[in-house]
């Protein structure tokens, strides 16, 4: 029998009324001959209510502990469902991740899956249960200890089910109804997207972040299980949401696909710094030391031996970045005449798989923001992607400009 991956985030399971609402779902898929895994999120708010009580009660927590906790409110609608599934007549019975057991490593509250038996869950199949409910985000250790897999880390749980169990997909059930071409709250001719390639869906994470977790769109890359995001609200079809899936399941499709940005970027320089072999690995270890996540990098031309290296960062991060630079120079690893720090520019980016085989995507995309009389601060690129810093009020107009630009409110 196929089987499908249904997960339900927590708007979708946030009372009795919307899991009775999901679980209709469930059956209508069970009537078209489905076997299906459920995975849940917790109720919406409850995790972050549960990680609230851990702080208050221990600022300094055990992890392990936290981990216990923390990752209750999934088992609560995992039972929940089983229940209403079971008082529509579907054969129903719930997991918590031990149960399976969903082997995790043993990095608390940051846990890798690391494997599925599926010996339990086949056994029930094989006894006429049609569907298996599992707790989302939480497994276990192999010192036997419960395990969270990080924030939205419910996503990933599917996904690794999907895997595990060959499911002809892996439906993400959530409260927007797809994959848009860039955020409808900026530019209204945002257009929902039928298909998108796994690696644009990573590129396009500050839009997508919200609806997955990167790291569940990495494991569905690798295992290529098809993903599809759609609405838990709507009534679907078999073309309903956005199919996240293998750049060679999509025919059709613009050069670009969708215009991503960053809002709370910072453009940081170091002005002349010595130009010497190792120079850049006595700047960026301890920024990444520190913790910095930083982006783009770029050196600039090199006179009489100095050089300016500009690097971004988050803007939460510049206090940490100038701190760490400060203390290596003070350590005399590095030496340089000025860290600047531009802390209102934004990060916008056109992505897409088409880029690969078409010239002229940066030449149009520069273009379109001259035009408005945008300034461009830095400039990177990669195979599907090419972003820029701007200048932060600009940023709305910037991504419409270029949501025109390449033509992205039609289809190819
Ligand atoms: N409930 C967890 C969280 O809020 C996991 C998830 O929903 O994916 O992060
Ligand atoms: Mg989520």
């Amino acid at each position: 029998m196929p089987l499908l991956v249904m997960k339900f985030g927590g708007t979708s399971v946030a009372d009795l009324a919307r899991i009775k609402n999901a679980a209709e779902k469930v059956k209508r898929e069970v009537e078209r001959g489905h076997e299906v895994i459920v995975i849940v999120s917790a109720m919406s708010g409850k995790t972050n209510e549960l990680v609230g009580w851990v702080e208050q009660t221990s600022p300094m927590f055990d992890a392990r502990e936290y981990d216990a906790v923390v990752s209750s409110g999934e088992n609560v609608t995992a039972g929940l469902m089983s229940l209403t599934l079971q008082e529509m007549d579907v054969p129903a019975r719930s997991w918590q991740g031990w149960q399976v057991p969903v082997q995790t490593t043993s990095a608390h509250s940051t846990a890798r899956i690391e494997d599925i038996p599926r010996a339990n869950i086949d056994a029930k199949f094989a006894e006429g249960m049609k569907v298996a409910v599992i707790a989302g985000f939480q497994g276990l250790s192999p010192e036997g200890r419960i395990t969270t897999l990080g924030r939205g880390g419910s996503d990933t749980t599917a996904v690794a089910f999907a895997a595990a169990f060959d499911a002809i997909r892996c439906d993400i059930y959530t409260d927007v109804d797809g994959v848009y071409t860039t955020d409808p709250r900026i530019e209204d001719k945002a257009r929902k997207l039928d298909k998108i390639a796994f690696e644009e869906m990573l590129e396009l994470a500050s839009l997508g972040a919200k609806v997955l977790q990167t790291r569940s769109v990495e494991l569905a890359m690798r295992y290529k299980v098809r993903l599809r995001v759609l609405s838990s609200f709507e009534d679907n079809d078999e073309h309903s949401g956005t199919l996240v899936c293998d750049e060679e399941d999509i025919m059709e499709q613009n050069v670009v696909s969708g215009i991503a940005y960053q809002r709370d970027e910072a453009k940081m320089t170091l002005i002349s710094v010595a130009d010497r072999p190792g120079i850049a690995a006595a700047i960026f270890g301890p920024l990444a030391s520190a913790g910095v996540n930083v982006d783009m990098i770029v050196q600039n031309i090199s006179e009489e031996g100095r050089t300016d290296m500009t690097f971004s960062c988050p803007v939460n991060q510049v206090a940490r970045a100038q701190k760490a630079m400060e203390d290596a120079r003070t350590n005399g690893d590095i030496n340089f005449h000025e860290l600047v720090a531009d802390t209102d520019v934004a990060k916008i980016s056109v992505v897409g798989i088409g880029m690969r085989s078409h010239a002229g995507v940066a030449s149009k995309m520069f273009d379109a923001l001259a035009k408005e009389g945008i300034n461009i601060k830095v400039i990177t690129t990669s195979e599907i992607k090419i972003s820029v810093l701007i200048d932060r009020k600009y940023m709305e107009l910037a991504v419409q400009a270029l949501h025109d630009a390449f033509g992205l409110e039609h289809a190819a």
